[in-house]
């Protein structure tokens, strides 16, 4: 279902937003807290660099915004709905939620943040950099 080439893949993976070829992350698990934010300079296989401009993914933090959000509704939707919880009950699930996805969070809204400014490219691959 989720192939190379299609947005989700490079958004879900962390992989190159330009050729979906490597991760663009040191570490993979983002639940290494120390190195959540570690990246590769760029790209190893179609050169592509990563940090477009300066603080390029401090825009990522409306993108976490948003992201939050969804998590939260996700949250109260089960709390409060699947499982009947109270309002104190499905208030603590959302923010133990929170704090329990925020480094997924904060690399899916860099992910996502990246890719709306870098689209696929098929043939990034025999670009020399
Ligand atoms: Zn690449």
């Amino acid at each position: 279902m989720l192939k190379k080439g299609n947005k989700l893949y490079s958004i879900l993976t962390g992989s190159c937003p330009r050729c979906h070829q490597e991760s663009m992350y040191v570490d993979k698990n983002p639940y290494h807290l120390s190195k959540i934010f570690k990246m590769h300079e760029k790209c190893g296989h179609c050169g592509f660099k990563y940090k477009i401009e300066p603080s390029f993914f401090y825009g990522a933090m409306y993108v976490s915004y948003a992201v939050g959000i969804a998590f939260a509704v996700a949250a109260f939707v089960i709390a409060r709905l699947f499982l009947g919880a109270n309002l104190v009950q499905t208030f603590i699930a959302i923010v133990l939620t929170m704090i329990a996805f925020m480094p997924i969070i904060m690399r899916l809204s860099r992910n996502i943040w990246i890719n709306i400014f870098v689209k696929y490219d098929v043939s990034a691959k025999t670009d020399t950099p």
